[in-house]
């Protein structure tokens, strides 16, 4: 689409601007703060004095707000409702799984196709070949709209049909992120505790990341073939070495509670009779229970 119209001139939203004019895109902007625009005008956008008048100047609408709360307040605007019969709209704006079933129900009811996306990447690393964005809605609306999105990420994931998956995904992509976070966290501690580098410790773990992507890889399509079998770590030697984590800590005289909450986990599968699965069996002890 030569056309594209952005709302929401954030960091995120006037990066997307930028690079949507970059690829010699017809842009029209709009912003609450109208402030905002201004360096884009000078790049050439065309500025919309509303969101309403902002939608009709192209087929298709990204909004990148805050979050849904003032997603909701911008298509509340007079005039909006009206505009987007007929039009595109994609949601970059990071939610919930409800916020994007409830934003599919409201954008059909007023004629419009909708997606729903989740932007993984910081405004400095959009417009790359590897920017990852994930994406989810009509499969005929995605293939309609997706050369023009790749102009913002080169990376683009598209769950299919189900409004929620992006979103969903996103989440279970922030579980990861978190997860590691915190264990990286208390790494950091033990490092500090034994007056090591802890730099280095960063150093480390940077060089050992993409090898444990690929084993998280493997361990995702375990999960999904329901076949536990050894095929890469047996279960069993996540318990000892958790268990050495918290004793070494609690030894150390350091604060616990990280790898006090994974070995109870692991405990529990060991326990359930799960040290001779594969790592990925862990998952059987937060399943819920037929
Ligand atoms: P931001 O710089 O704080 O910009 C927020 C935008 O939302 C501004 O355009 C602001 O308008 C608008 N806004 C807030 N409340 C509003 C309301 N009630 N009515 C109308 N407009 C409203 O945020 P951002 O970094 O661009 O992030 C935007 C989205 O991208 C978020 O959902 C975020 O989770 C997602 N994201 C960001 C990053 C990142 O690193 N920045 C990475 C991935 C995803 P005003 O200018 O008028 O205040």
């Amino acid at each position: 689409m030569s056309t594209v119209t952005v709302l929401g001139l954030g960091t995120m939203g006037t990066t997307i601007a930028r690079l949507f004019l970059e690829r010699g895109r017809q842009v029209t902007v709009w912003n609450r703060s109208a402030d905002k625009a201004a360096p884009l005008a000078a790049l050439g956008a065309q500025v919309a004095a509303s969101a309403a008048d902002a939608i009709r100047a192209s087929d298709l609408a990204v909004m990148i707000v805050y979050d849904y709360a003032a997603a909701q307040a911008v298509l509340a605007a007079p005039g909006v409702s009206a505009a987007l019969q007929g039009k595109t709209l994609v949601q970059l704006t990071t939610g919930s799984p409800a916020e994007a079933r409830a934003a599919l129900a409201w954008a059909t009811a007023r004629g419009a196709a909708y997606l729903d996306g989740a932007i993984q990447a910081a405004p400095s690393q959009m417009g790359q070949p590897d920017t990852p964005v994930l994406l989810s809605g009509d499969p005929q609306t995605y293939a309609r709209v997706a050369d023009t999105l790749r102009d913002l990420a080169g990376n683009i994931t598209y769950l299919g049909s189900q409004i929620d998956a992006a979103a969903s995904m996103d989440l279970a992509t922030l579980s990861y992120v978190y997860g590691a976070t915190a264990g990286f966290i208390h790494g950091a501690l033990i490092a500090e505790s034994q007056g090591l580098d802890v730099a280095q410790l960063g150093n480390i773990v940077s060089g050992i990341s993409p090898s444990f992507g690929a084993f998280f890889q493997h361990e995702s399509k375990v999960i999904q073939s329901g076949d536990f079998t050894v095929s890469e770590s047996p279960l069993r030697i996540s318990v000892e070495a958790t268990r050495r984590i918290l004793d070494s800590s609690k030894a150390a005289g350091i604060n616990t509670e990280m790898p006090a909450f994974v070995d109870n986990w692991l405990q529990r599968a060991d326990a359930a009779g799960l040290g001779n699965q594969e790592l990925a069996a862990l998952i059987k002890v937060i399943r819920p229970r037929a």
